[in-house]
């Protein structure tokens, strides 16, 4: 496949995030494309401008070639890992979002400083089975190697809602409905066979790096307690195995649902770090499926009152010590990064093909001004009128 288009979706949908991530151009939400394209067409396709074209000129798709490989976006460049300083010398750090062990190769192309985000459930739904402890081991240890010495922080399984997996019946696929908020840790603490051999090769593979452990859309403080119970049964019983393995490592929690963004010094009190995963904390928030093309005028990013919630949360981390980034789509659009920095964020976990861009960003931007359009935003009332105010700001 060379690219892909979508009549339905949206641009946090995961078809959407996975394109990212194999790097394959695509577009979402093109309503009556399937009634346009028969079949047999040529189909220029450029995910960056959202634009798909029938039966391009032959100029025109040499003009979308070159813009790509410009961009790097066909082939990515290779840069070499190191800090990256606003201009007014604050360190700001990227890492890579992942989706499957072997994209580790593109997070050291670019010098991503670690990797903020694997979404392990996408190495189970790409061999459609449960994955034992060894065969886990083995793909977490090869991300742990490949960006040694740089931390790479692995996400347990979060299936349900639009990542179907049925856990009775792995062959499977899950049913299609689905219940609101079955799904992600909730799933994974109701079947702990599954999750325990998850934790034990998570824990067999820190011995080959650093690790840090992060929960997905993790609600409240005794599901972080139960996991740390059930990570102490883990080692337990790779002692008793004989098995080598780290002992002790950071657990982290994804924030994606309001509870968790309104109150985060009750899971900060519980964990050592926090990834805000905006795409779900603006879904639950707007009340907007991320997935539907109906609710695009509703799933707004930057809602002043998203804003408000991310001001909390980088403070709130700042002020108990603990690391705080993001990981969400809106992480690897540079239209967002003055904002994200002058809310008070400083670490962002991005796709491979997103990071050079942000980097090269970053680096023009002083945190005063970044700090500044902040304050303005939050003063804002509509999501259209910040977004007025990003476009002015950038222009
Ligand atoms: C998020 O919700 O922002 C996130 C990073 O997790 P996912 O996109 O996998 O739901
Ligand atoms: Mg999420």
């Amino acid at each position: 496949v060379g690219a892909f288009v979508t009549e339905t979706g949206g641009v946090s949908s995961h078809a959407a995030i996975l394109a990212r991530s194999l790097r394959l151009p695509a577009v979402v939400s093109v309503r009556g494309v399937l009634q346009k394209i028969r079949g047999g067409e040529r189909v220029l396709v450029n995910g960056t401008l959202g634009q798909v074209v029938l039966n391009p000129s032959p100029a025109q798709a040499e003009e979308a070639r070159a813009e790509g490989e410009k961009r790097g976006e066909l082939f990515l460049p290779a840069r070499s890992a190191q800090p990256v300083y606003t201009a007014d010398g604050v360190p700001v750090i990227f890492t890579a979002n992942l989706t499957r062990e072997d994209e580790a190769a593109d997070a050291v192309r670019v010098g991503a400083m670690g990797v903020g985000l694997l979404r392990t459930e996408f190495l189970f739904m790409d061999r459609g089975q449960f994955l034992g402890e060894e065969e886990q081991y083995a793909a977490y240890r090869h991300v742990l190697e490949s960006m040694a010495p740089h931390p790479v922080t692995i996400r347990t399984l979060d299936l349900g809602e639009d990542k179907h997996f049925d856990f009775e019946n792995p062959v499977e696929q899950a049913s299609p409905h689905c219940i609101l908020g079955w799904r992600s840790i909730r799933l994974s603490l109701a079947h702990e066979g599954v999750f325990l051999d998850q934790l034990k090769a998570l824990l067999r593979a820190a011995a080959h790096g650093t690790l840090r452990i992060l929960l997905p859309m993790v609600n409240g403080a005794e599901e972080v307690r139960r996991v740390k119970e059930l990570l102490v049964q883990a080692v337990d019983e790779l002692r008793a195995r004989n098995i080598p393995h780290q002992d002790k490592v950071q657990v982290g929690v994804m924030i994606e649902t309001p509870a968790a963004a309104i109150s985060p010094e009750i899971l900060l009190a519980e964990a050592d770090f926090i990834s805000v995963g905006t795409n779900d904390l603006v879904q639950y928030v707007m009340v907007a499926d991320r997935a539907s093309e109906k609710m695009h005028a509703y799933y707004r990013s930057c809602s002043p009152i998203i804003l408000k919630l991310l001001k909390n949360l980088a403070h709130t981390a700042g002020t108990m010590g603990k690391d705080a980034s993001i990981c969400g789509e809106i992480a690897g659009d540079p239209r967002y990064l003055p904002l994200l920095l002058g809310l008070g964020f400083r670490s962002f976990s991005v796709a491979p093909v997103l990071l050079l861009d942000l980097v090269q960003s970053a680096a023009t931007y002083r945190i005063p001004e970044c700090e500044d359009l902040a304050e303005k935003a939050l003063r804002m009332t509509t999501a259209d009128e910040v977004e007025a105010l990003l476009i002015k700001f950038s222009a």
